[in-house]
């Protein structure tokens, strides 16, 4: 290791900046809210920098360069003029009076690095690549930023007020850290990050007292986790940090591997996939087992795809969740008819074409499919229909009863999202032929309504290498 990394307390001491520009906007604006006096020098300071004059009463400016007696008591000194004539007399006065000196892009006049931080104060992450190659620092931080919730830093604070009855409740080092560990790390932290802070406060209540007697109870709980449409990328923050707690998860067909594969790897897994017309474990079964995993003290995760409460049964699930006592928190996810709009680039609505969209599943008994008909034609409105590809054929029959123009645009997204993406557009008189003709298999979304034209245009330059089109053909525009 070349630096040591340290956390310096730097409140109510001096800290100077020589230089007027970005980079030293950007160090007096950390020394500051690090608690620090902080000096500019600089006889002719950027807007940038003189918006900050004034902020501050901590901040004070000299429109000159600075002197030997300048760095005086200072602790901490930066260079950021970009003038090596200044940088080099800053950095010997510093090593006259002991300050550490810091002057930008400058390794040998640098006793130490800036960082690149994660701030959730009170919890800090702070990252160095050396003066190796601070674009790897700078990437690094924003993964680590793009993991940690923002509300990471509440909970360090929120928790860090119970210390004191945690200590006198475990009194033995090893048990109090893995105390610690269970809490952040499991329901109190997880009602604390989704907003629930009463709730997380008993359940710290409820922890210290089991401890303080000697008992754990076992703390079960299910995650009912939507997916997504398939797309890894797609998954919520949430969603993920979840997947990699869960002790065992429950997941169907509509959950791709890309995604499986982010789950922790020693979870238990456990396929409760439901294939048309091939019930693998019935609805029931699935709720039971969920009961019972948790009432074992198992965080359990259920994944769904898309969205859990759209079409997803997710609410039954939660039923007996309830009936049953065990906690549980639902985790939405982006439903198929977003994702497949927006990798297909059909926007649900659109001012010239749709103020309405109605979200319907067309998963009827016996091939009879129960619709609500006379909402469905309205024109002006979208049509996205779930688990509807096998009653394509009587989704179209009842459209063509009920007198809508049969030159309606319809698309059909197949595996939307994912790299096997086929999308087939037409209109409602040939849509059943052409997506025959494909071989669709689903899952399939199908979307009926003008926004389909836009397809064509907005479809084009998508990002999403790798994915198949199939018929375009003109379409006329008209309202379902
Ligand atoms: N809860 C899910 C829907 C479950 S119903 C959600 O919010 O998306 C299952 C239906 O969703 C499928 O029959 C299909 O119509 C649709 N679906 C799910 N994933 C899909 C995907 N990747 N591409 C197209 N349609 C999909």
């Amino acid at each position: 290791m070349d630096y040591l990394p340290v956390f310096l307390d730097i409140r109510e001491r001096k800290v100077l900046v020589d230089g007027g520009g970005t980079v030293a906007a950007r160090r007096v604006e950390r020394a500051l809210s690090a608690g620090a006096h902080v000096t500019v020098f600089d006889p002719e300071p950027s807007e940038e920098m003189r918006l900050l004059f004034g902020v501050s009463d901590h901040l004070e400016h000299h429109a000159r360069l600075p002197a030997r007696e300048d760095i005086k008591g200072c602790a901490v000194v930066y260079g950021a003029s970009e003038d090596t004539v200044r940088d080099a007399a800053l950095h010997a006065w510093s090593r006259e009076t002991g300050a550490l000196c810091n002057i930008a892009d400058v390794t040998d006049k640098c006793d130490f690095i800036t960082p690149s931080i994660v701030d959730r104060s009170p919890v800090v992450v702070a990252i160095s690549s050396g003066s190796a190659a601070p674009v790897i620092a700078r990437i690094l931080r924003a993964r680590i930023e793009a993991t940690l919730p923002a509300s990471y830093g509440k909970l360090a604070a929120f928790v860090g007020a119970f210390r004191q009855r945690i200590a006198a409740a475990v009194s033995n080092g090893i048990e109090r850290r893995r105390f610690w560990e269970r809490m952040i790390d499991g329901p109190a932290g997880d009602f604390f990050l989704a907003g629930n802070t009463d709730r997380a406060k008993s359940q710290i209540e409820a922890d210290i007292s089991s401890a303080a007697t000697g008992r754990q109870a076992p703390t079960g709980e299910v995650y009912l986790v939507g997916a997504g449409p398939g797309d890894p990328d797609l998954l919520t923050f949430r969603a993920l940090r979840l997947m990699q707690r869960a002790d065992v998860v429950l997941y169907d067909r509509l959950v791709g591997d890309g995604i499986l594969s982010l789950v922790r790897r020693d979870a238990e897994r456990i396929n409760v996939g439901k294939l048309p017309k091939a019930h693998s474990m019935a609805q029931e079964d699935i709720s039971r087992l969920l009961v019972r995993l948790a009432s074992e003290g198992k965080r359990v995760l259920r994944l769904k795809g898309g969205d859990p409460f759209m079409f997803g049964r997710g609410g039954e699930e939660i039923e007996s969740l309830s009936e049953a006592g065990i906690d549980f928190q639902v985790v939405p996810g982006i439903t198929a008819a977003s994702g497949c709009g927006a990798y297909a680039g059909i926007p649900l609505t659109h001012r010239d074409h749709a103020q309405t969209c109605l979200f319907v599943t067309a998963h009827g008994k016996d091939g009879v499919l129960d619709l609500d008909w006379e909402v469905l034609i309205r024109p002006f409105q979208t049509v996205a229909v779930y688990m509807g590809l096998a009653n394509l054929k009587q989704l179209v029959d009842g459209f063509r009863r009920h007198g809508v123009d049969m030159g309606t645009p319809v698309a059909v997204v197949e595996n939307g999202t994912r790299p096997n993406q086929i999308i087939v557009t037409g209109q409602l008189s040939d849509i059943v032929a052409k997506s025959g003709a494909a071989g669709l298999k689903g899952p399939a979304m199908i979307i009926a309504g003008s926004v389909v034209t836009l397809h064509d245009r907005l479809g084009a330059n998508r990002p999403n290498e790798g994915i198949h089109e199939m018929s375009l053909s003109p379409l006329n525009s008209s309202g379902v």
